[in-house]
């Protein structure tokens, strides 16, 4: 029997909903394996923790993370705290610390859903995004002085360097080497940004030629969202920065159909650190506490973590049954254009776990 910790960390709005509808699925994967368990331990970190504590999650919170083998996570983002204090107080609390500097996230059309690209039925949109997720745009670099005065003045510096770069192009090198195409486009803004960008090009070519194998390509990020829409099936593995696969990969989701359906794991591939994996939304105010937010997201990102921790078997089983609940129109939920519910969808996957017929 293999036993794995998860620390859960459900964070706010649909978050909470959908985490716990995750753990149910996984619990219930495990019954239908019977060579794994799960032992979860859950965080109640986040917007009311703060509100109660004056932090999102408690001084010493990485350490009890530290030595779990996976962390499950929500959303951070509440209604009442400005946005950049639950994200920095939180889930770039953990994933920089933590290193977890490949974030990859999958977009594809699954079963049933339909993209809303005329062309697109399946196979012609098939991506993994890789976004830096340690530096770039948003390691943090910057300062705000003389608020409130004419004189104000506020940066965000991206910091980029070669050890940073290196490390997710070869990453993405090797992700795209692992995919049947072969294929990668690095993205770029190196006619504008003169200086990090071009160093950027530059470490892309360098790292290209450990990999002759892989066929790779360049791309202004502007022309890229062009590319995505226009042109989907010419892309198959995309590197990009933190900012600029930020975008492009809430792009790529909702080209596959929705944002609740697209997943992610933020990995530290040396696993010196545990990974987290997340749906790419967020805590989705319009929605929460409804009852009605799409998991698919969230299952799919229980995938990328059974794989990452060599439960190969077990993810093939949960993707099956993700496709085979989203290809019956019954369990599609208000954003894929249905009615169902979270718990719904929940129970259905359940039952396709268990080989039921639905
Ligand atoms: P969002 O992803 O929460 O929502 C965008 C839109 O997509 C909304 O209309 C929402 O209803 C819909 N949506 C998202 N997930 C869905 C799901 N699972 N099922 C059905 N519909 C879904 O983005 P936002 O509105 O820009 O941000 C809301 C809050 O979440 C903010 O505080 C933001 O900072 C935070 N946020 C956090 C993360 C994260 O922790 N990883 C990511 C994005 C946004
Ligand atoms: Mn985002």
């Amino acid at each position: 029997m293999n036993t794995y910790r998860i620390a859960a960390i459900p964070g706010d709005g649909i978050g909470t909903e959908v985490v716990s509808a995750g753990l149910k699925v996984l619990q219930a994967l495990a019954k239908r394996e019977g060579s794994l368990q799960f032992e979860v331990d859950h965080f109640d970190w986040g917007g009311e923790y703060y509100k109660k504590h004056g932090r999102m999650m408690p001084e010493n919170g990485r350490s009890l993370i530290r030595n779990h083998d996976a962390i499950l996570f929500g959303s951070a983002g509440h209604p009442d705290i400005p946005d950049h204090i639950t994200l920095w107080g939180l889930r770039l609390a953990i994933c920089q610390p933590f290193d977890q500097y490949a974030n990859v996230r999958p977009a594809r059309v699954l079963p049933g859903i339909t993209s809303p690209l005329r062309g697109v039925k399946h196979a012609e949109l098939d991506w993994v995004i890789v976004r830096e997720n340690s530096e770039g745009e948003y390691a943090g670099v910057g300062g705000r002085v003389h608020q409130g005065s004419p004189l104000e003045a506020a940066t965000d510096v991206a910091m980029f360097t070669r050890a940073g770069v290196e490390r997710v192009m070869r990453f993405a090198f090797r992700l795209a080497r692992s995919r049947p195409r072969k294929l990668l486009t690095v993205v770029t803004k190196s006619n504008a940004q003169r200086h990090a960008m071009v160093m950027w090009d530059e470490i892309a070519s360098e790292i290209a030629s450990e990999f002759k194998d892989v066929r790779w390509d360049k791309m202004l990020v502007d022309a890229m969202t062009m590319r995505m829409v226009m042109r989907p099936e010419t892309i198959d593995t995309v590197v990009a920065t933190n900012l600029h696969a930020d975008i492009l990969s809430d792009l790529a989701a909702a080209l596959a159909g929705s944002l609740g359906i697209a997943p992610t794991a933020n990995l530290n591939p040396e696993r010196v650190f545990p990974s987290m994996f997340e749906p790419i939304h967020g805590s989705a105010f319009d929605i929460m506490g409804k009852g009605i937010a799409n998991p698919i997201g969230t299952f799919w990102s229980a995938v990328m973590m059974l794989e990452h921790l060599g439960e190969k078997a077990a993810g093939d089983r949960l993707m099956q049954a993700i496709e085979r609940v989203t290809a019956d129109k019954r369990f599609h939920t208000p954003d894929l254009g249905g009615s169902a519910k979270t718990a719904d969808v929940t129970a259905a996957v359940i039952d396709a776990i268990h080989g039921a017929n639905t």
